[in-house]
């Protein structure tokens, strides 16, 4: 993506669950419950954690929800293959909405600034079958003396026709409790709309509104995530806050499509601390006053953009 590294936010989220969480293994296990949480060995211990990939795909179905919410069909449904007929879409006013993968135009200069340019919100930011996205986000791994302790849990099996209980079918899961976890954000090259979607993310985070893996309806999986270390860099000093568009040329302002939007009045960064070729501003303690002024940006962009674009593949081979 642009081939070069103009700016980028590195966030730490600290991640209480407030429920008993179940990220599924889906390995078979010798522990005797049908349902356990990942795991894996840290200096030969056994340790529970958060899959990035889990953490990840929470947040960018918050994020489409949220998109949806404020102008709809601005994101596309991105397993939602054109050339796969037997995909039934319930919604009318998204039977276009073809994943942003399976989209081209095809007359840029640049493939991927087109496919960039053509792509939804959700696809811009956390990657589409074409590019890799700008946002990635670590494992969360519990802190030193705070590991989640294991819960067994039972279910019984339910017939979906009567809804009664099916005689021999019972299931045993294993739930974490407690612990503190801690995740690594990164967005790199973002514009200002991105850090604001960013930001609405980590606050909905905050106010325990986001649940992570199985049984949510059964009340388990909501979390609490707290920002403990938040910062920018860039690769020149900048006097405020900078987004990709005030950083790139007119040429991949255009190439790229970058969102023209600016602050009514510039965001003030403080003194830089110079590390190696970048220029990093702490903003831990400011973000969410400092940046609060970011935040109609994200539903500008998204009536400018106007949702994913570009043609199904199908539909350009078929013509
Ligand atoms: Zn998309």
């Amino acid at each position: 993506m642009m081939r070069k590294w103009l700016c980028q936010a590195d966030v730490n989220v600290r991640i209480e669950p407030v429920d008993s969480v179940l990220i599924k293994s889906g390995y078979a296990t010798l522990d005797g419950a049908d349902m356990v949480p990942v795991c894996t060995f840290i200096n030969g211990k056994k340790t529970y954690y958060f899959p990035g990939t889990s953490l990840k795909g929470v947040l960018r179905s918050h994020l489409e929800r949220i998109s949806r919410t404020l102008q709809p069909n601005s994101v596309c449904i991105p397993y939602y293959d054109p050339r796969k007929q037997d995909i039934k879409i319930p919604v009318d006013g998204e039977r276009q909405s073809h994943g942003c993968g399976f989209r081209t135009r095809g007359n840029g200069k640049d493939p991927s600034a087109a496919a960039y340019s053509d792509s939804c919100a959700a696809c811009r930011l956390f990657g589409s079958l074409k590019f890799a996205g700008r946002f990635s986000i670590s494992d969360a791994y519990p802190l030193e003396g705070h590991a989640a302790q294991i819960e067994q849990r039972n279910g019984v099996g339910i017939d979906r026709f009567t809804g009664g209980t099916v005689k021999g079918v019972l299931f045993d899961l294993q739930v974490l409790v407690g612990g503190i976890f801690e995740a690594k954000i990164r967005m790199f090259n973002f514009e200002l709309w991105q850090l604001a979607a960013l930001n609405l993310l980590l606050t909905d985070l905050q106010d325990e509104i986001l649940q992570i893996g199985s049984g949510r309806s059964r009340g388990l999986g909501r979390v609490r995530g707290c920002v403990t270390d938040y910062r920018v860099a860039y690769a020149k000093p900048v006097n405020r806050l900078e987004g990709l568009f005030s950083l790139a040329t007119p040429e991949e302002q255009r190439e790229y499509g970058l969102h023209p939007w600016e602050p009514a009045s510039a965001i003030g960064l403080g003194d830089a601390q110079q590390r190696g070729l970048r220029y990093e501003y702490v903003i831990t303690s400011s973000w969410s006053s400092a940046l609060a002024s970011l935040i109609p940006a994200f539903e500008e962009f998204l009536r400018w953009h106007g949702g994913p674009k570009g043609q199904a593949t199908h539909l350009r081979e078929g013509a």
